[in-house]
């Protein structure tokens, strides 16, 4: 099991945290004029590096905020952390 270190509770269980998959998708801004291809494309394409991997995590059992980390999808360590609305630290990028 990893721990994950909330920003505001600090170190804590995996078990304690909802999972809400990639990070910085982002929602067309006029639905009704996308495609049904780009539309496909916002709903259900999604990375899946080998490697670093930016996510959205809920801390459900604590504080219940949102946030984003960086997570080795091998290794499962965690490079970084950082607030639901900033964009990924440098390193977030490796893979793409
Ligand atoms: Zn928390």
């Amino acid at each position: 099991m990893i721990q994950i270190d909330c920003p505001l509770c600090g170190l804590r269980d995996e078990r304690e945290f909802t999972w809400g998959g990639e990070a910085h998708i982002c929602r067309p801004e006029n639905p009704d004029t996308v495609g049904d291809e780009e539309w496909g494309s916002y709903l259900f394409m999604r990375q899946n590096p080998r490697g670093n991997h930016r996510e959205r995590w809920c801390h459900s059992y604590g504080c219940n905020q949102w946030f984003n980390l960086i997570r080795d999808t091998v290794s499962h360590k965690i490079t970084s952390i950082y607030p639901i609305d900033q964009l990924a630290p440098e390193s977030g990028d490796d893979n793409e």
